[in-house]
């Protein structure tokens, strides 16, 4: 039976780091991964040229991480948003910071992204063993001392002074990660708080599909579960066939999800003249009415909406293009600037899984010890990335939790062993 210092389960972004960090520490380290190569989610993140961080500073960026950004503080502290630069600069990748701080290597390649780690975890001597599914683990004396794993579906046992639990979370399972680290830390005893799809689509009820490809600009979003306001965002945001994304739908997701997930009602009110007030907004249309004081419902939202938007706005707020709107009926011309100010729109589904950004939800925070990223229940047990309770929005926020919490792990578990085989 092969010996190893340390088995990494998971070759995606925090694993890959946790070798990395390993090795350079001078274990000898295994990275099993059950797909073909590494790093598939990695490969196709920030639209195939990977976000590898934000640059924001740690008040900014904790902002953007959920549930606990304090549990993640200590991780980012020994592996911060700066030291991803430095390192991937280091290993021969050059990075480039575009607008709202995000940082991307200058080749425009995300795949790039997985060679510079696994050629730099090869040169410090790591194994990497593709189609290498982890299945458990055994223990003595609470300790784990070996891992079971398959080869090409061959059953296989390897010695191990410790495991890092890097699977990922349930997102985009057909990269491979589909919930197997749950299974596996289960075997430890440990919990996994409810898993959602977060940085997802969300669904009006009654969508209608002419809307799909329309950008809206420099909008107001609002999300509502019940009469409750929880949220508000400025920016940008787009709908797809799969409903209402961009940034801002894909902000609001997280607790949009979590509300109709409980069973509650969402709604999401969309501010399409966020620069004006309702006032401005009732002047302006009163400009184009013409001189009989008369305008068609039809010809003024042409001067007031994107064309893609008119007759989707037009249905969903009850409106009949073909009115005629005098200047003598006031009560319409309010009705319209409000709905302008606040066009709503009840939300009833999501995106699942198979399609999401990131999970919400994973092993619970209050098992792992976020100095070292051990478990609280077996020592020498880690755990890295998304399969932790950790998520966060999107702008290089998850893949500096994966890269932090990862090598955090792969030092803890070096120091771990360093110590007791300076004790034994
Ligand atoms: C479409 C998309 C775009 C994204 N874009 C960005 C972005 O630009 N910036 C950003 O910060 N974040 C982005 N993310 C999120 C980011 O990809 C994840 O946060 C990150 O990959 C999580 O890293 P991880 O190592 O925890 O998990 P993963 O990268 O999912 O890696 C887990 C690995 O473990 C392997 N595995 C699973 N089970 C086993 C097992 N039993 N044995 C062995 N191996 C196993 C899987 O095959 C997988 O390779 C994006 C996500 C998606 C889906």
């Amino acid at each position: 039976m092969k010996q190893y210092d340390l088995i990494i389960a998971g070759a995606g972004a925090s694993g890959l780091m946790a070798a990395l960090s390993a090795s350079r520490e001078g274990l000898k380290v295994l990275l099993l991964e059950k797909m073909e190569k590494a790093g598939r989610k990695v490969r196709i993140t920030g639209k195939g040229r990977c976000n590898i961080t934000n640059t924001k500073p740690w008040n900014e960026f904790s902002e953007h991480i959920y549930p606990k950004s304090n549990f993640f503080k200590p991780a980012f502290r020994s592996f911060s948003n700066s030291d991803t630069l430095n390192l991937f600069e280091e290993i021969g990748l050059e990075v480039s910071v575009e607008r709202g701080e995000r940082a991307y290597p200058a080749s425009g390649k995300a795949a790039d992204v997985v060679t510079a780690l696994t050629d730099e975890i090869l040169r410090n001597r790591a194994e990497i063993k593709y189609l290498s599914k982890v299945t458990g683990f055994t223990t003595e004396n609470n300790l784990i001392t070996s891992v079971s794993w398959e080869e090409s579906g061959v059953a296989r046992t390897s010695v191990a002074k410790a495991l890092i639990i890097a699977t990922g979370g349930l997102s985009y399972p057909l990269t491979g990660s589909d919930g197997d680290g749950y299974k596996i830390a289960a075997q430890a005893g440990h919990s996994v708080s409810q898993c959602l799809p977060s940085l997802t689509a969300l669904m009006p009820v009654k969508f209608d599909t002419a809307l799909s490809g329309l950008l809206l600009k420099n909008v107001a979003v609002k999300l509502f579960v019940g009469k409750d306001l929880v949220q508000e965002e400025f920016g940008d945001t787009e709908f797809t066939s799969n409903g209402l994304e961009g940034p801002l739908g894909l902000r609001i997701s997280r607790k949009a999800v979590r509300a109709l997930s409980s069973g509650n009602k969402v709604f999401v009110e969309i501010d399409l003249k966020p620069a004006l007030t309702e006032d401005q907004i009732i002047a302006r249309i009163k400009r184009e009415f013409s001189a009989d004081g008369k305008i068609r419902l039809n010809d003024l939202l042409v001067k007031l909406l994107p064309k893609q938007l008119i007759i989707p706005f037009g249905n969903s707020s009850g409106l009949l293009q073909s009115k005629i709107l005098s200047l003598q009926f006031t009560g319409e011309i309010y009705k319209l600037a409000d709905l302008l100010k606040c066009w709503r729109l009840e939300i009833t589904g999501f995106t699942s899984f198979e399609r999401c950004v990131i999970t919400a939800g994973g092993i619970n925070l209050d098992e792992i010890l976020p100095k070292t990223m051990a478990s609280r229940i077996i020592p020498n047990l880690f755990f890295a990335g998304e399969v932790i309770d950790l998520d966060g929005d999107t702008g290089g926020y998850n893949l500096q939790i994966a890269f932090s919490t990862g090598h955090l792990a792969g030092r803890s578990a070096a120091y771990l062993i360093k110590k007791s085989s300076s004790n034994s």
